[in-house]
């Protein structure tokens, strides 16, 4: 037997790891599998060019727990070490990068703690969990020795000749007492299936049984059902994103999408399959989910992989804000994971990947548009959130977005923004030659405001998303010559001023004692009260919300910078008193006074209703009223 000192200043650094990685010891599991996953791929290489000889025979990794020696070990038979490869690789280099990491992130434990999870630590990560170490070890080569490396976590470690039959290697961890959580069967597999689930090699852990059925020889009617053991085979070494996209059906891609989510039980919309290789790595599967209005609280995410080995699914800064309300996964080896969150940002290929998937999914979005309108339709209310974020977020995104996102009538139809300024530009052009797009955020509330522009003639678009005071915004400062306006904004024909309008038929003496039966009947501060000419066959009063204000306020509910200040503002409605409705003249004309205030109050309660606006004893008494009144 030899021993030897490990050549590092620190006098013992593990407690030092251990305590700077507290947060994550699991993945441990994740570094030794991958190493042991790497050197078996590195056999078939080898094997592949010649240069291993002989039968590979089976290449299984497998993760064995011993409850009883308190033992978790990881097999393989890939290439495995002689001595000098140990002292090489094992106790040179992994100690010195160790001392380094140490070195570099000590006074930055908060900072570690962030880039946890991304730092290959590799082998060394062992003794977050183990109190010892062993490695049992055959080469490949011909003729060597195996050998036998231990190491408790001090700077001291044996090595020494032993008999091993079998190429490969086993490390065997003794598990530390505050660390036993890895000796149960529940949490490996609920790790093995975090981290290894893809891994390109298969990875046994245990044996399952399983029923199998077989013909029983004697009685051709009869099935037999036999239970066989075979191996727990925890990962699938061929996920769907490695394979081309030509030998995948629509079926394998929904297939993948359930395998990578079990628990998801809706199907994606549609996927967009990932594969560059200049000028970085990458390739990976992205879904649409159906995702609808609400934000529900997101479990599946987007799942960062490099070389098959899951990282993270915490892709902000690599996928674009906006579509990271995406599934699928992201595989990578270009992406730099032993960096900070700050530094990812400025990365320059992380930003190139950045804009690949956006541009990627503009280019898909669009593909689908151009072959099947119809089906593309059926699914923008699923998709349109990401569309107006993206557009929102994005100007690259937004000049490809233009030619496919949609607008939706409350006629039902769809239209593309080219399309809807042909349709309404002949229309609804005012007088001063601006388009008005009119919308409504509310079928039923504002249902009369929608009739009446209807009757017109004109279109009422629909936005009724929370995101959509803010694309509207956006779409009037694009669109050339073009303003959007509630249809309860203001009365319909000074929302779309076609001409000046039409002298009143009162008086402005009139006018004052009509605003003074008003006042007498509604509370000042809460209507501003105008007087217009509007057509007999509008409304004798309308309460209108003026489109300025009512969108600051809006927006500053959705949160809108420096928008603070709107929402404190108390709401504000305009009183708009039709002076060419003849129940205005004769509610004038009322020599009774009581009379006079009683049909002012029905007139403008009626008003208040079609706004939603009339509630609770206000309500009880214009319902009492009317009965009076039929
Ligand atoms: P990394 O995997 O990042 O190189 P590690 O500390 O995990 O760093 O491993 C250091 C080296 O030790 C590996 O590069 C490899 O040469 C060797 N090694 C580790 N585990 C095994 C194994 N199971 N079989 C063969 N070689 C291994």
């Amino acid at each position: 037997m030899q021993t030897g000192k490990i050549n590092v200043q620190t006098e013992n650094i593990f407690p030092i790891i251990k305590k700077f990685l507290y947060s994550d010891h699991e993945i441990f599991l994740r570094e030794l599998v991958s190493n042991a996953v790497d050197a078996t791929q590195k056999l078939k290489t080898l094997s592949a060019i010649g240069e291993a000889s002989g039968d590979l025979g089976n290449l299984k990794v497998e993760v064995v727990i011993d409850k009883e020696a308190k033992t978790l070990t990881i097999k393989d038979s890939g290439i495995g070490m002689t001595a000098e490869d140990i002292e090489k690789y094992i106790t040179q280099i992994a100690f010195s990068g160790a001392e380094e990491f140490v070195e570099k992130y000590k006074d930055k434990t908060s900072e570690v703690n962030a880039i946890i999870g991304h730092f290959g630590l590799g082998f060394y990560s062992a003794f977050m969990v183990a109190k010892k170490v062993e490695i049992f070890s055959l080469s490949f080569k011909e003729g060597s020795k195996a050998v036998r490396w231990e190491c408790d976590g001090s700077p001291d470690y044996t090595i020494e000749e032993l008999e091993k039959a079998e190429r490969g290697t086993n490390i065997v961890l003794h598990i530390a007492d505050d660390s036993e959580e890895f000796l149960e069967q529940y949490r490996i597999q609920e790790l093995l299936s975090k981290y290894c689930k893809f891994l390109p090699v298969e990875i046994k852990f245990g044996t399952k049984k399983e029923i199998k059925k077989a013909d029983d020889k004697n009685d051709a009617t009869k099935e037999a059902e036999v239970e066989v053991e075979i191996d727990n085979i925890i990962n699938n070494p061929n996920p769907a994103w490695t394979k081309k996209p030509a030998d995948l059906t629509d079926e394998d891609y929904k297939k993948f999408y359930h395998e990578l989510y079990p628990m998801s039980f809706e199907d994606p919309l549609f996927n967009i399959h990932l594969n560059v290789d200049y000028p970085f790595n990458l390739t990976g599967i992205l879904y649409f989910p159906r995702i609808k209005k609400s934000f529900e609280t997101q479990k599946d995410k987007i799942q960062l992989y490099s070389n098959q080995v899951f990282v993270t699914d915490s892709v902000e800064n690599i996928v674009p804000d906006f579509l990271t309300l995406l599934r699928g996964v992201i595989d990578s080896p270009d992406i730099p994971l032993n960096v900070s969150r700050s530094y990812l940002q400025s990365d320059s290929s992380v930003k190139k990947i950045s804009g690949h998937i956006t541009k990627k999914v503009a280019d898909k979005l669009e593909e689908l548009f151009k072959k099947d309108r119809s089906d593309f339709e059926s699914k923008w209310e699923d998709i349109k959130i990401f569309v107006q974020y993206g557009m929102l977020s994005d100007e690259k995104f937004y000049d490809k977005a233009q030619k496919f996102a949609l607008l939706k009538s409350t006629s039902g139809k769809y239209f593309t923004l080219e399309e809807y300024a042909e349709r309404v530009k002949p229309i609804q052009t005012n007088k001063d030659n601006r388009i008005v797009y009119l919308y409504t955020t509310n079928l039923e509330e504002q249902h009369s405001f929608i009739e009446t522009a209807k009757e017109r003639g004109y279109d009422v678009l629909l936005f009724d998303s929370p995101i959509d005071s803010h694309y509207i915004n956006q779409l009037e400062s694009k669109l050339k010559d073009t303003t959007f306006v509630r249809v309860d904004a203001d009365t319909i024909d000074k929302i779309i001023k076609k001409e000046e309008a039409q002298p009143s038929k009162i008086s402005e003496e009139e006018q004052k004692k009509l605003q003074q039966i008003i006042e007498e009947i509604v509370a000042k501060e809460k209507f501003s009260i105008v007087f217009e000419s509007l057509s007999e066959k509008d409304s004798p009063i309308l309460i209108t919300k003026p489109e300025f204000m009512r969108r600051m306020k809006d927006m500053s509910a959705m949160g809108g910078g420096g928008m603070a200040f709107y929402g404190t503002m108390p709401e504000m409605h305009n009183l708009v008193v039709n002076g060419n409705h003849p129940l205005i003249s004769k509610i004038l004309k009322e020599t009774n006074i009581d009379k006079q205030k009683q049909l002012g109050k029905q007139t403008v309660d009626l008003a208040m209703l079609s706004q939603g606006l009339l509630k609770g004893e206000e309500l009880t008494k214009f319902i009492k009223r009317s009965v009076e009144l039929i």
